[in-house]
Order: C-alpha cells, then sequence, then structure tokens
C-alpha cells in the first residue's frame, strides 16, 4: 500500500497502487464517488449520430 493524500478530501489515505505524479488520487469513498457509474461519450465534437451501413450479413 502506498501512503497517499486524497484529492477530494485532503484526508490522507492508502492506496493500493502508486499514485502517479500530477494525477489525483482519492480515498475509497471518493473513489466510489468519483467514478462514474457508464463511461458514455469520448471525446466532444466529431461525427455524432454516426452509423454504420448495413453491412451484409
Ligand atoms: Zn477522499
Amino acid at each position: 500500500m502506498y501512503e497517499a493524500v486524497c484529492s477530494d478530501c485532503g484526508q490522507p489515505c492508502q492506496v493500493p497502487f502508486q499514485p502517479a505524479e500530477g494525477r489525483p488520487v482519492y480515498c475509497r469513498e471518493c473513489f466510489r464517488k468519483h467514478r462514474k457509474p457508464r463511461h458514455e461519450g469520448g471525446h466532444g465534437g466529431g461525427g455524432r449520430f454516426r452509423r454504420d451501413r448495413d453491412s451484409g450479413y
């Protein structure tokens, strides 16, 4: 376990991975808070509503 400071609540916590510099580290609770249920929609812009044509088969 690595010692780190939560980027959200600012409390010292321990994480199972080595915290990378410049990247936010969250404690367990905050990690759950920040974790989105679904990762949808990547980068904004770009072709939206793009649908593949009916490829045979
Ligand atoms: Zn926290």
